[in-house]
């Protein structure tokens, strides 16, 4: 604006604004004027200030004064311009004093007034040190500062808290200027407030949040970040110490988990070290318990005069005075709590326990986030040792069922690279042992989204060998969505090939005993006929030719018809001991009593004529094939009485006994006895320790009886005391309920 002609009031503005805090060169620059120009300005402005300010005189003395060697139009010009000027400033939102070169106070603005709680006409002559009287550390730094001034005039500018009208304090940044006399010394200063307390405390907020939120971004613990959380508020708000608390499960309690302190202060970190002892119940009293338990910050003032801080005393010595908790929240959920101590006495600040609940919120956030990292980790650990020893790999199918994954183990356990798998479905590669079929039953069970269990798939490795895989899966579904299947694979080579060498054996074995029952059914069953006509002829001869036959003749012939005789008896045995097998009855419950029974009445003729005395136990019911159980009870009491004593009648005692899951019968007698060496060698065929003329017998008999219990699943056994007696035992199953 070339050329503008500036009024009184227009100066005076510009003038405001440099006491308001801006720049001179800024308003140099805005109002285009030169700053010599700016700062004549100023001065004028500032003096005329302070001679309207001086003392109160009666205003017709005042104008007197004032005026003294003026030309009236300047003198009305410069009177319009102060007047602007003190409507301007009293109308000011910021506190505005002028005080005399001696410190003492020459006036102030409405703003002044209400931000200092003082009335101003009665400050007038007053000093600093009565309006800050409570803190000599403000007054002192006031002092000097005008003290600076006095010595180097013009403006000077700082940040100071003070306590204001309701004795918190606010952060302020002071600026003064000094103004001249109408002899053109230095007569006082003007100094403008401005009360920068929410810009700070915006500042200090960034600050914590910005280092907060770097801690969490860099450190991996908990236990790293909580100790630079609270460095963070103590360093930027001037606390002397903290601690963080959290909710110890398996303690039952409150537990002082990291603390942090400005100062090497001893006293201080003999308290923390207290506190870090400390476990608290949870409950309502105590300062720690009612934020974790409320989720709600608190805030004391004095902590030693306060009977629900606990600490208090050990507070006291450390020189502690306020304390501040915040929770650490995870909606409504509160992991923890943090504290704050001061050395001084603070005023609960609104301000700061929202800055502090919004960091709270903040930490919960990122202790939820470390936990849910660890519980990742920790799931993923378990699948992975999981799958790793349950089975050789891993791998996954997409929803199309193309292979996208398989686990690194899968080449190694089997030799086959994956790659030509991947992308492709299971069954666009060749199986020999599975059929279109067994493929259609398979990707018919894959699109209805089952889970299969040991899919055996034969692969063929390049240099053709033959690989067995046993594979599980499960569908995978993501919101309700199949998302493809995942599942492990085994490789099953060895147990296949154990499986087949197993299956030849038992083919072999299998055909081989059959060919041996039908040899010794056959044998014993065609050689009869043979044998019976060897004894008919021979007799024949006897009767036709007997007379003409000497005596040798004759016993020969005896000979031939008593081996006959023999034979056929070994080949009955035979027959008999084949049928055990092929002609065993399904097993069903029994009296085992009356198959007891029954083979008394079939050795009847025996026990009378050699007198025998049997006793028994009450026998159960049990499961088996009654005539043979029958047969077994006959051959082994037949035994017993056949292998006895000469001069004693035998007694025999069938015995019963509860062994858990089975029943064990034992038959003893009071006989010759058996050597143990012979233990085994009597239940095998034909095996006998006697000659016939001593005991008449083929040594079948034990070999039906074993074959007999092992058809029943049983065991049999024998004990004996060489010429004191025998016992045979066997053991049956139980029946069990349900079941036969
Ligand atoms: P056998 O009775 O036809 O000789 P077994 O197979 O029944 O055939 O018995 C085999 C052998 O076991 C008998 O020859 C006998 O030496 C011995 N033995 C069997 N039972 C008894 C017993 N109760 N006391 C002594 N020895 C026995």
């Amino acid at each position: 604006m070339p050329g503008r002609q500036w009024d009184a009031a227009s100066k005076a503005k510009v003038v405001l604004e440099g006491l308001k805090g801006r720049s001179e060169s800024a308003i140099c620059k805005r109002h285009r004027i030169k700053p010599a120009e700016y700062r004549r300005w100023r001065r004028q402005f500032l003096s005329n200030i302070a001679r309207s300010l001086e003392p109160r005189r009666p205003p017709s003395e005042d104008v007197g004064h004032l005026r003294a060697g003026m030309p009236k139009k300047v003198w009305e010009e410069s009177a319009k311009a102060l007047r602007v000027a003190q409507e301007l400033i009293e109308a000011l939102p910021i506190p505005v004093f002028f005080k005399a070169r001696d410190g003492k106070h020459l006036g102030a603005n409405r703003a002044w007034e209400t931000y200092f709680g003082v009335e101003r006409d009665s400050f007038i002559g007053k000093t600093v040190n009565e309006l800050f009287s409570a803190a000599p550390e403000v007054v002192a730094r006031h002092k000097a500062a005008d003290e600076a001034l006095w010595r180097n005039p013009g403006t000077r500018s700082y940040e100071l808290e003070v306590p204001v009208h309701d004795g918190s304090f606010r952060h302020t940044l002071n600026y003064k200027a000094t103004f001249a006399g109408a002899d053109g010394e230095i007569a006082g200063l003007i100094g403008a407030i401005i009360d920068i307390t929410d810009r700070k405390r915006v500042e200090q907020r960034q600050a914590i949040e910005h280092r907060v939120a770097r801690v969490l971004a860099e450190s991996g613990t908990v236990a790293d970040v909580m100790p630079e959380v609270l460095a963070a508020f103590c360093e930027t708000l001037g606390w002397a110490c903290g601690a963080r608390w959290s909710l110890d499960a398996r303690a039952g309690g409150f537990r002082c988990e990291e603390t942090w302190r400005s100062v090497d202060n001893a006293d201080i970190a003999a308290f923390l070290a207290e506190s870090r002892k400390s476990i608290y119940q949870p409950g309502q009293a105590g300062f720690i318990r009612r934020v974790l338990g409320t989720g709600e910050p608190a805030w004391i003032v004095d902590v030693t005069a306060e009977k629900n801080f606990l600490r208090g005393k050990e507070a006291g010595k450390a020189g502690l005075r306020s304390a501040f908790a915040l929770p650490i929240r995870l909606g409504d959920q509160t992991l923890g709590a943090l504290e704050f101590f001061h050395g001084e006495e603070q005023q609960a600040d609104e301000w700061l326990l929202k800055t502090g609940a919004a960091i709270g919120a903040q930490l919960g956030h990122f202790m939820a986030r470390v936990q849910a990292e660890r519980d990742l980790r920790l799931s993923e650990a378990r699948f992975r040792s999981l799958t790793a020893l349950s089975s050789d790999w891993y791998w996954e199918q997409d929803e199309e069922l193309r292979l996208t994954f398989m686990s690194g183990r899968f080449v190694e356990r089997t030799g086959i690279d994956p790659a030509p798998f991947i992308g492709r479905r299971r069954w666009e590669r060749p199986a020999p042992n599975l059929t279109e079929s067994d493929w259609a039953r398979h990707k018919a069970q894959l699109e209805r989204h089952e889970p299969f269990f040991d899919f055996e798939v034969e692969r063929v490795s390049p240099d053709g060998v033959s690989v067995w895989l046993s594979l599980c899966g499960e569908p995978v579904f993501e919101d309700g969505k199949f998302r493809g299947y995942r599942g492990v694979g085994t490789d099953i080579t060895d147990r296949k090939r154990a499986q087949a060498v197993l299956r030849a054996a038992y083919d072999e074995l299998t055909r081989s005993n059959s060919e041996l029952q039908q040899f010794a059914y056959v044998a014993s069953h065609d050689l009869q006929e043979p044998l019976r006509m060897i004894g008919s002829y021979t007799q024949l001869l006897e009767r036709r030719y007997g007379d003409k036959l000497d005596a040798d003749a004759r016993e020969f012939m005896s000979f031939i018809v008593e081996g006959a005789t023999r034979m056929k008896q070994l080949i009955e045995d035979l027959l008999a001991y084949s049928r055990v097998g092929t002609r065993g009855k399904e097993l069903r419950p029994v009296q085992a009593q009356g198959a007891l029974d029954r083979a008394l009445v079939n050795l009847r003729a025996s026990i009378e004529s050699s007198g025998a005395q049997i006793t028994h136990d009450l026998l159960p019911e049990v499961s088996a094939d009654e005539t043979q159980l029958t047969q077994l009870f006959q051959n082994l009491i037949g035994n017993a009485i056949k292998f006895r004593k000469k001069d004693e009648p035998p007694r025999v005692h069938i015995a019963l006994r509860d062994a858990g899951d089975e029943w064990r019968f034992s038959v003893s007698d009071k006989g010759i006895g058996i050597e143990p060496q012979y233990f085994e060698r009597i239940f095998m065929v034909f095996q006998r320790l006697h000659t016939r003329d001593e005991y008449p017998g083929t040594g079948i008999g034990l070999a039906i009886c074993k074959k007999v219990v092992d058809r029943h699943r049983g065991r049999i056994w024998v004990e004996s005391a060489y010429g004191e007696g025998s016992t045979f035992h066997f053991t049956l199953h139980k029946i069990q309920k349900g079941r036969t």
